[in-house]
């Protein structure tokens, strides 16, 4: 019996990959060159779509290679924020979310890096929905492509991995859908319009510094103190804030880049004064900026627990808390929760549709 031939998944490919590819399938480097273009000038959602390409090339690669690896499921946007969020499915039935944030002259994706997330946040809502998979290059590529097709002709102009899942616990596929983003697609979005963020895994935090892409990086602090953020964010107790402030100093050295603090303001655990002193301390370790977020509250989404007691601290007490923060050295954004009203906090669209 013969078996069944797996499909070679084109958009997992770098150019170089592609090139030799379409060589190993009798053809010149410069065919691939060519679909690379059809995939991501043109947004090709089809071989068929490749008018160039000669008619038993495309033959061979509808044979023997995949183009889509997600399908588009649901689009849901938000009225006040004009934040949009993208359900697709992934071919063996799981649901991800990728959202777009526009801003001024920005469109902001948002790309998930796992189905679910084995961190289990107290806050957050992919950790609800448990782990499930790392995604394959490919599925997070094709996020960026179905996205921009689905905004054409508007274009995005910054990424953020910031979605369902931890994306350095994905390092490998992570750094390769970098590789394709930034280089194969020749800086047109630049490094530093893109942002990996992470609770902190430390040795991948040093990896990532040695690969030479020089992205932005972000931790999710939420918290200076070591025992609070054992209970907010289970994944310190594995590898400490201590770890990950060495990891970040290495990789803020390495890349000369800052590291941006993404700090969820969440009542009485992390809004205090004590809070605010240490973290000021904090940020005078190494080169900073501190990202000041109203925390989306999924309070109504468990049925007990810590994490039903969790409340955001009031908009009020965020905006002081972020203004004393400020001084000429340490740089504070303060984030609006962008598409509140759509679920648009970390993983409550795909939720909502799970349940
Ligand atoms: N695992 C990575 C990336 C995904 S989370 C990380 O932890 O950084 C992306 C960001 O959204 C993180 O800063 C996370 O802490 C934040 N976040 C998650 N749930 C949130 C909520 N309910 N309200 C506000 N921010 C939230």
């Amino acid at each position: 019996m013969k078996t069944k031939e797996i499909l070679v998944e084109v958009k997992s490919l770098r150019l170089n990959e592609l090139q030799n590819y379409c060589v190993e399938l009798g053809e010149s480097a410069f065919r691939g060159k060519q679909v690379f273009n059809w995939i991501y000038e043109n947004l090709a959602g089809d071989f068929d779509e490749m008018q160039n390409i000669p008619a038993d090339l495309r033959t061979k690669l509808k044979t023997k290679a995949k183009l889509n690896s997600l399908k588009l499921i649901s689009t849901q946007g938000s009225d006040s924020t004009q934040t949009i969020k993208y359900l697709f499915e992934t071919a063996d039935g799981n649901k991800i979310e990728s959202v777009v944030i526009p801003e001024q002259n920005r469109k902001t994706l948002c790309l998930s890096t796992q189905v679910g997330c084995p961190l289990d946040c107290k806050f957050c809502a992919t950790g609800l929905m448990g782990y499930t998979r790392n995604l394959t290059v490919s599925e997070i590529i094709d996020q960026y492509l179905q996205v921009s097709k689905a905004i054409h002709p508007d274009r995005i102009t910054n990424i953020v991995y910031m979605g369902m899942g931890e994306p350095l616990l994905n390092y490998e596929t992570t750094e390769k859908s970098l590789n394709i983003l930034l280089k194969d697609l020749g800086n047109k979005i630049g490094r530093t319009r893109i942002t990996v963020s992470t609770a902190g895994i430390p040795h991948n935090i040093v990896k990532l510094a040695d690969s030479g892409l020089r992205v932005k990086l972000a931790l999710s602090l939420h918290s200076p103190f070591e025992d609070v953020r054992n209970k907010i964010m289970p994944i310190n107790i594995k590898y400490s804030l201590n770890e990950n402030i060495e990891a970040l100093k290495y990789y803020a050295k390495k890349t000369k880049t800052k590291i941006m603090f993404e700090y969820t303001m969440l009542k009485g655990i992390n809004d205090r004064e004590e809070d605010l002193i240490a973290l000021k301390k904090l940020c005078s370790q190494l080169p900073t900026k501190v990202n000041i977020i109203p925390c989306n509250s999924i309070a109504h989404m468990v049925s007990g627990g810590f994490s039903a007691e969790l409340e955001p601290t009031p908009l009020e007490k965020v905006r002081e808390f972020a203004e004393r923060l400020m001084t000429k050295d340490i740089f504070v954004m303060l984030r609006n929760t962008q598409g509140d009203d759509i679920a648009a906090a970390c993983g409550q669209l795909a939720i909502q549709t799970k349940r």
